[in-house]
């Protein structure tokens, strides 16, 4: 079987952005796009001629009560199937308490984790990254799912330890 990665990580971090970067998709799921809610969305991403399936969580048109009970339901049912997740976060706003809530889930489950610090374009990986050891989770990669910044890297890492 394909192995299976999947993205998790509070609303608006970009982790349907990088959905359609490693998928290449054009009809995979945009930011602010109204209707109905599809809980996980499904796709192919290749790395270095292995294909893997990618999942994204967390749907569309969420509403906004429970966002973070929302999150942490969304990443159990991705860990179900994951062989790898990727706990995407934002650089720009730092390690919110959705995050934390989630890197515990993903501690206590003793999940195989990567954390993808995005919209860090402009920045080194260094800089970028630094805050975020603190979720617990080992070296944060920063990319920018946005600009492909680093994507390649962090596929390398993964595929690596799988
Ligand atoms: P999701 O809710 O986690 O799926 O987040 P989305 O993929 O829908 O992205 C939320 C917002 O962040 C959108 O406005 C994206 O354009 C923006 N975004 C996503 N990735 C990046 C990035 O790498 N850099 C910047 N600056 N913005 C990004
Ligand atoms: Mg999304």
């Amino acid at each position: 079987a394909l192995p299976v990665v999947a993205l998790v990580g509070r609303p608006n971090v970009g982790k349907s952005t990088l959905f359609n970067r490693l998928t290449r998709s054009r009809d995979a799921l945009v930011a602010d796009q109204p209707g109905v809610t599809r809980d996980r969305q499904y796709g192919y991403g290749a790395h270095a001629g292995q294909r893997f399936i990618v999942v994204d969580t967390g749907g569309i048109g969420q509403d906004d009560e429970d966002i973070d009970a929302r999150a942490l339901a969304q990443t159990e049912a991705a860990l179900a199937e994951a062989d790898v997740v990727l706990l995407v976060v934002d650089f720009r706003q730092g390690i919110m308490a959705g995050d934390e809530a989630i890197a515990e889930q993903l501690r206590r489950r003793g999940a195989h984790v990567f954390v993808a610090v995005n919209k860090s374009e402009g920045q080194t990986s260094v800089s970028a990254a630094a805050e975020f050891h603190a979720l617990g989770l080992g070296d944060p990669w920063a990319i920018s799912a946005e600009h492909g910044d680093r994507i390649r890297l962090l596929l390398e890492q993964v595929f690596t330890d799988l």
